[in-house]
């Protein structure tokens, strides 16, 4: 296998067509910021805020979070960087917070959830945040919105806060990730600056097949063609208005579901730093209208075996050379 990386795709990729695709780095501590620096990441597109917890009894007051989010963001230059308020719950329980026991954690108090509820934290983080974001290229992201009644709490709140401070706002986001809120996509549109899919918690969310349970693995499956036609959906509705969509679902770095993405017209990846100079050069290897023409003929195909069958045949034709 011929190695692929170094330096050769600290330069954005662009496929053999010539359409420029973003590929940015997800990180969940401080130092994976130069890991993805040093795999040629065109910036971050996702930083897990909530890995400030591990470990933690006490919540980190602002002036600690300030000095956090002021280290990676300087490192980015002018290079863009979304930021993710903390997603605790679900899996990532935080010691200081006496999570009530549930009995479905992935569905519960979790969360924005639980940002809206405890307004002090979450004012904490977007001071922090808001702070150490001045004069960079900084956005915000909400993980597990799921209503827009919610979503326009949300919105509302981060403008009180950086009004407070009398800084501006910055361009505020959605992680899609809860099938209610991605099936009526459209109706966030207008009051979105960006979008990203997750789809590790929207795959899990649609199968009821728990991401972390490898008795239902088999169930957990991203070339389902029921869940590539929502996401198809999702980046067209996006695309038709100009709202930038991204994914940053482990998917988007699997380079048998880096070419499905392609296809159905994905142009920002957002994976761990290790894989960003293999979707770079997968990128290099793809001529973007033909694999959407492509995809879009199977897609009207509803069996899953054909989908599996041409991921196979896809992979074989342009990733042999790379691996
Ligand atoms: C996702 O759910 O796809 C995602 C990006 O967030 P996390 O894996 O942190 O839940
Ligand atoms: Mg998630």
């Amino acid at each position: 296998a011929r190695e692929v990386g170094a330096k050769r795709w600290h330069a954005p990729a662009y496929t053999p067509d010539g359409v420029h695709i973003s590929v940015l780095a997800n990180i969940s501590f401080k130092d994976d910021v130069h890991m993805a620096q040093d795999n040629g990441a065109d910036g971050i597109g996702l930083v897990r805020t909530e890995y400030l917890l591990s470990e933690r009894e006490t919540f980190p007051d602002e002036e600690e979070q300030f000095a956090y989010y002021s280290h990676i963001i300087s490192e980015q230059n002018s290079r863009e960087i979304v930021i993710r308020v903390m997603d605790i719950g679900g899996d990532k329980a935080a010691k200081f917070l006496k999570m009530p026991k549930e009995g479905n954690p992935f569905m519960g108090w979790r969360a924005v959830r639980i940002l809206l509820e405890r307004k002090e934290l979450f004012r904490t983080q977007l001071r922090a945040i808001i702070r150490a974001g001045q004069g960079s290229n900084y956005k915000i992201m909400y993980p597990m919105v799921t209503s827009l009644s919610e979503w326009r709490e949300i919105k509302q709140f981060t403008h009180v806060v950086a009004d407070e401070l009398g800084l501006p706002c910055p361009p505020l986001g959605i992680l899609f990730e809860v099938p209610l809120a991605i099936l009526e996509i459209d109706s966030f549109l207008e009051d979105i600056d960006f979008a990203s899919i997750g789809t590790n918690d929207l795959i899990q969310y649609l199968s009821a097949a728990d991401r972390n349970n490898s008795k239902v693995n088999y169930l957990y499956n991203p070339a389902e063609p029921a869940f590539l036609r929502i996401v198809d959906k999702a980046i067209d509705a996006c695309t038709d208005k100009g709202i930038p969509i991204s994914i940053c679902g482990e998917m988007a770095g699997d380079p048998m579901y880096t070419i499905i993405l392609l296809g159905l017209g994905l142009t920002r990846f957002s994976v761990i730093p290790a894989m960003v100079p293999i979707v770079k050069e997968i990128v290099s290897k793809i001529n973007f209208l033909e694999i959407q023409e492509e995809l879009s003929h199977l897609l009207s195909v509803t069996e899953i075996d054909n989908i599996a069958d041409w991921i196979e045949k896809k992979n074989e034709e342009l990733l042999s050379d790379i691996f």
